[in-house]
């Protein structure tokens, strides 16, 4: 089955005792039991839920993975898959990423005994120099938060398979849609369902898809033990909105592209970070990995002035000036106030974040609203004195 025809039908089936053609809501704890032991494979809603199951069978059919499991955060579903290392373990991390994925890492992973390593990856012969005995996860985002640098995840695959190394992918920013890490070598793919997946800012969720047989028993058994498992309304809303994923990315990445060559040619505008420019540094790697560049979008005003900066953010009337992003409506965020307030600011500056950048999550509104937004909000904030 090709994309949206998987995005509205895998892992749904009409329900056997109604025919209702929508997966219900199984909003219950438990399950009847005929004797002791003896049941339709539900026991109680930590462990199996079918909201649950109709989910987690349509993201690993989207992802082309074997097992799928979501949960209650994308940092939930983080945590669980680093609860499969131990103290002393080593996890080389490439370091322009999400910010509470650094924090869980240093702050949480980190005093619990796990060592992390965080480079650039952009090229990948880095992470040879990081390997030793003791490392066993190579963690990858890409397109990164909020950069937009791109990493070339079938090369990571060949140096992680090389040391019998886990290739861990966050897949958030370019979904399924844009980009299948497992077809690339990765071994799990791990998603805030919150952003894309769920794509209407209604739910937080998180996921984890992977093929090896093993892993995904040991990820099961802590997802059942530790419980942080995603509720079945919850479910029910992903499950709506993943039927118009492959849509909604197609006018995600219009508008994108449209947005980050307007930007680009603007004269108040510095740098533009979008890998469908060619003049992005990884525009190459991108085109051969991803099938579009997605509705991700940074920029810097030109004069590094972030008074002007703040005042662009404040004023603009169609973006919304919020955390998070890949809903429909546009966002707009300050990653270094914002979202990546927890990364230390002797770090942001060494991985090339500048407390200018704004950062653009591009809806699916009309693209002239959207652009006639930016321009007269760049406009008010070079214009107006401080
Ligand atoms: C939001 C986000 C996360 C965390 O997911 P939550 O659902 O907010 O817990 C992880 N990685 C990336 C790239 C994100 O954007």
């Amino acid at each position: 089955m090709k994309f949206g025809t998987k995005a509205i039908h895998a892992g749904v089936h009409p329900d056997k005792s109604t025919g209702a053609i929508m997966t219900p809501i199984f909003q219950t704890s438990t399950y009847v039991q005929d004797s002791p032991g003896v049941h339709k494979g539900f026991e109680y809603s930590r462990t199996h839920n079918p909201t649950r199951k109709a989910l987690e069978e349509n993201i690993a059919a989207l992802e082309n993975g074997q097992y799928g499991l979501v949960f209650g955060s994308g940092m939930a579903a983080t945590d669980t898959l680093l609860r499969t290392l131990k103290p002393g373990d080593e996890v080389i991390v490439s370091n322009d990423l999400y910010g509470g994925t650094y924090r869980v890492f240093t702050k949480v992973h980190a005093p619990w005994g796990l060592k992390f390593h965080f480079i650039s990856m952009e090229d990948i012969n880095n992470i040879k120099g990081y390997i030793n005995d003791n490392t066993k996860m190579i963690w990858v985002e890409t397109p990164t938060n909020p950069l937009i640098n791109i990493i070339d995840i079938k090369g990571a695959a060949e140096i992680a398979k090389a040391h019998n190394l886990l290739l861990a992918v966050d897949n958030t920013f370019a979904t399924p849609y844009l980009q299948n890490p497992l077809d690339l070598g990765a071994d799990v793919v791990m998603h805030s369902v919150t952003k894309y997946l769920g794509g209407h800012s209604d739910v937080v969720m998180g996921a984890l898809v992977t093929s090896h047989h093993d892993l995904a028993g040991q990820l099961s058994f802590l997802q059942n033990s530790c419980g942080a498992v995603a509720g079945p309304q919850d479910c029910f809303l992903v499950l709506r909105g993943i039927k118009t994923l492959h849509i909604r990315m197609q006018r995600h990445c219009e508008n994108g592209r449209e947005i980050a060559h307007w930007l680009n040619q603007h004269d108040k505008v510095e740098k533009v970070h979008w890998a469908g420019l060619e003049t992005h540094p990884n525009h190459t790697i991108a085109k051969a990995q991803m099938r579009d560049f997605g509705g991700m979008v940074s920029f810097t005003l030109k004069g590094d002035n972030l008074e002007e900066a703040t005042r662009l953010m404040s004023n603009l009337k169609v973006f919304s000036l919020a955390e998070s992003l890949g809903g429909v409506e546009s966002l707009c965020t300050h990653p270094t106030g914002m979202t990546h307030a927890s990364i230390p600011k002797e770090q942001r500056i060494k991985n090339g974040l500048k407390d200018t950048l704004i950062r653009l999550s591009v809806g699916i509104e009309d693209v002239e609203d959207l652009i006639g937004d930016l321009k007269q909000a760049i406009e008010y904030a070079v214009l107006t004195e401080a």
